[in-house]
């Protein structure tokens, strides 16, 4: 995709501590901060329950978020190629979304991005860590992202270029539209009252936010480049739930999926860029009934 350079003043980044997290903080997280990450099965050798409940365990006396950085937009965005590229995403991102919200009339603010450089981090779901992959966490309003996993897209999944690389950012951003919208919340709330159905409804949730980065991608048609979506749709075959399992060696269990198949992933990528239609995306969760 050919994106226009960023706005340094409509993006809202910020930059992680390198290695062992950062000290101090008492604010202390109930129960329900949830992580919001864009793939569910093991990948880098962490197995996502696991690293889930060290989470939770965790999050006792984690400060609400102690990211800080007094580094400009322009300087954070500037440190590598792919912070760049992630830095022009979110931007057209917000631009693409904001008119969007104003249009349904919903309050619309900007989530931040907060680049991770290794190691631990406080964040509003508790601590996390790049080994995580990208993830959004709905109590701060926050996409992290460590660069660096897009090289293991790309090496270990299989997934390049810049278009997959899009895909990732646009879909953490699709985390965000859930949570201004309130969907997030009513999904939630339904996990809790039927536990038996949390996965199910994970799945709905991690399709609709493919949906959504595909509506962004449809609504920029005229800045999509040949091999754009061969590109997407790669990425979304590559983190399906069922192919992330055979690659891990593990045995391919439906009913632990929580972000759905690849071709399901593939289905909801395409159904946002052919029709470039948020409305098609929010039936995926209307479904969920
Ligand atoms: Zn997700």
């Amino acid at each position: 995709m050919r994106l226009n350079p960023f706005n340094p003043g409509s993006v809202n980044v910020g930059r992680g501590g390198g290695g062992g997290g950062l000290p101090g903080g008492r604010g202390g997280l109930g129960c329900g901060a949830i992580v919001i990450a864009l793939i569910g099965a093991v990948v880098f050798g962490i197995d996502p329950g696991q690293m889930l409940g060290t989470m939770q365990g965790m999050q006792q006396g984690a400060p609400q978020q102690t990211v800080q950085t007094s580094e400009s937009a322009a300087e954070i965005c500037n440190d590598n190629a792919y912070a760049l590229e992630t830095c022009n995403a979110l931007s057209s991102l917000n631009e693409t979304w904001e008119p969007v919200f104003a249009q349904a009339g919903i309050a619309f603010e900007q989530p931040r991005l907060v680049f991770l450089q290794g190691g631990t981090e406080n964040t509003g779901c508790g601590q996390a860590s790049s080994a995580m992959g990208p993830f959004y966490c709905p109590a701060d309003q926050t996409m992290y992202i460590d660069t660096r996993f897009y090289d293991q897209l790309e090496q270990q999944l299989g997934a390049g270029g810049d278009f997959a690389r899009y895909y990732v950012v646009a879909h953490e951003y699709g985390h965000h539209i859930q949570t201004l919208t309130g969907v997030a919340g009513t999904i939630r709330s339904a996990q809790s009252q039927s536990p038996q159905r949390a996965n199910q409804l994970q799945v709905l949730m991690e399709l609709q936010a493919d949906c959504y980065a595909g509506a962004w991608a449809g609504r920029n048609r005229n800045l999509i480049e040949p091999g754009d979506l061969e590109e997407g749709m790669n990425a979304a075959s590559a983190i399906g739930d069922d192919t992330l399992s055979r690659g891990s060696g593990r045995a391919v269990n439906p009913e632990s999926f929580t972000h759905g198949t690849s071709e399901q992933r593939m289905q909801a990528l395409r159904l946002g860029l052919e029709t470039g239609d948020d409305r098609q995306c929010d039936r995926i969760v209307e479904q969920s009934g």
